[in-house]
């Protein structure tokens, strides 16, 4: 699990900070981008094992932005994380018909952030063994 490369889509300097410092601290690798473009660019460069995808983005969205990222067949088994302080149940059901593995909420959760990425990183992994 350490070593693996988490890119992270967060146009908010603080909450960008915040996951970067938590999974940095967990031994994750992080990128960054603040906004869809370079997002996409970067996953392309890049090809991180995780995405952390903000919701709500200046410019393209982060449903736009996933849209984009799954349609590269490069990249199309990436799992991207919905990243949203509006996580309730239909959100969630959006973000899954929206090709998001899940969502983690805002705020934060200090204590538990990393270790919600590794699960969703070791859940993906099983499903492209299965
Ligand atoms: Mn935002």
């Amino acid at each position: 699990m350490p070593n693996e490369v988490i890119l992270i889509v967060e146009d908010n300097d603080l909450n960008l900070y915040m996951a970067k410092f938590l999974l940095q601290r967990a031994g994750f690798k992080t990128l960054e981008a603040k906004d869809a473009v370079n997002a996409i660019a970067m996953a392309k460069a890049l090809n991180p094992d995780l995405i952390l995808m903000d919701i709500n983005l200046p410019g393209l969205d982060g449903y736009e932005a996933t849209k984009i990222i799954k349609s590269i067949s490069a990249l199309a088994n990436i799992p991207i994380v919905g990243f949203t302080a509006h996580a309730m149940q239909d959100e969630l059901q959006k973000a899954l018909n929206g090709g998001f593995v899940g969502i983690i909420s805002k705020p934060l959760d200090v204590d538990h952030f990393a270790d919600q990425i590794a699960e969703f990183l070791s859940a993906s992994e099983q499903k492209i063994q299965a």
